[in-house]
């Protein structure tokens, strides 16, 4: 008979499969709430809805959730009768981004100068008072660059409110950055909190393509910058379990982006380059558990999405060095289907191995 926890996971793709694969080994089972309501639709409160939610609460022991747009009402709903994490209020936050920005300045973490706007009017007051170039974006629901538009000349803020707006939009100052970086860390229930060396993150398309781990030439003082923010952040939350916080590296220092409040796709390196991957140490915090080192185990390790369509994946695993992950999804133009990892002893042997896997992929 079985005797371990059972996880809730709400949803059911690639982050919820790898919670599994991870929380397995410590002897946790996982129940799956797939067909996840909407916020805004009433079905959250239909009779079927309420039947599958009561089902599944039933059956697990801890819940936690894979998508930030998972609504929040849900969660509290849930809260009432099993432990949910993280709490509801870090989804809250995570899920508008004129809220998330204005907690990160509250904690003093660096942003773009920005101004949440609801007409054209105040569109173009906000042009005046941030500048050009700027990224109009909308508040809530935006993902993989969708949903936003750069302005670089006046002309441009006239077609912008008419392609995304109509709708709560959110104005952010143009960050120059030299890169992008991503910080992952996790945080017990008892307040502990462990930081992942912060990575750097390479899209095409607006979606992720390449998370090389770690970021070359980090400095302990970045590195120490970055853990600072996302303690700080995760603390106010009084936070359980995994959390990315998004950064831009500028002259001035890190800028933060944006936080996703789950297990992230620049976290995926840790699962064969860091002594326990993000996924166990998410389901460690779930189940009270001590959490596990963040550090390296290998010298550097790459992570390459595979996005749109699997290619020749075969062939990747004939490389050494060169782990494959596929997650059982139809392929569809933009849509992750998997990642290869990659570990090497320096960064140009990495560099040497990426180039080889992408060139077996499409041999
Ligand atoms: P996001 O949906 O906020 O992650 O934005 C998608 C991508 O757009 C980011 O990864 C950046 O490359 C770019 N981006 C977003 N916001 C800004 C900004 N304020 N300044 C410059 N580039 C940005």
């Amino acid at each position: 008979m079985s005797v371990g926890p059972v996880i809730g996971v709400i949803g059911a793709g690639q982050l919820g499969r790898m919670l599994a694969l991870a929380g397995t080994r410590l002897g946790a089972r996982f129940a799956f709430y797939e067909d996840v309501p909407s916020s805004t639709s009433e079905t959250l409160g239909s009779l079927y809805h309420q039947q599958q939610l009561q089902a599944f609460m039933a059956a697990v022991d801890v819940v936690t959730f894979e998508s930030e747009n998972t609504p929040v009402a849900l969660v509290e709903q849930i809260a009432q009768h099993k432990p949910i994490f993280p709490p509801a209020k870090a989804l809250f936050i995570a899920q508008h981004r004129g809220r998330e920005k204005s907690l990160l300045r509250s904690l003093g973490i660096q942003t773009a100068p920005f101004a949440v706007v609801t007409s054209l009017a105040e569109l173009q007051a906000a042009v005046e008072t941030i500048g050009l170039p700027a990224v109009l974006k909308t508040t809530t629901e935006g993902y993989d660059g969708k949903g936003q538009a750069v302005l670089r000349r006046l002309d441009d803020v006239q077609s912008a409110w008419q392609a995304i707006g109509n709708r709560e939009l959110i104005l952010e100052g143009f960050v120059r950055f030299s890169r992008e970086l991503s910080m992952v860390a996790v945080r017990s229930q008892q307040g502990d909190s462990l930081c992942y060396p912060l990575v750097e993150n390479r899209h095409e398309a607006g979606i992720l393509r390449v998370t090389q781990a770690p970021a070359a030439a980090v400095s302990s003082a970045l590195q120490a910058q970055a853990e600072q923010m996302v303690k700080a952040i995760m603390d106010e939350l009084d936070y359980v379990g995994v959390m990315a916080l998004e950064l831009f590296d500028t002259a001035e220092g890190l800028v933060a982006n944006e936080m996703a409040p789950r297990v992230h796709n620049s976290g995926h390196w840790s699962q064969d380059g860091a002594w326990t991957d993000q996924f166990e140490n998410h389901c460690r915090a779930l189940l009270g558990l001590p959490l596990g080192d963040a550090g390296m185990a290998v010298p550097h390790c790459a992570m390459l999405n595979l996005i749109g369509d699997l290619g020749h994946w075969q062939n990747a695993l004939k490389v050494p060095h060169a782990q494959v992950h596929l997650y059982d999804k139809a392929p569809r133009a933009g849509r992750k289907l998997g990642h290869i990892n990659v570990t090497a002893n320096t960064e140009a042997e990495l560099i040497e191995r990426l180039a080889l896997v992408q060139r077996c992929l499409s041999e």
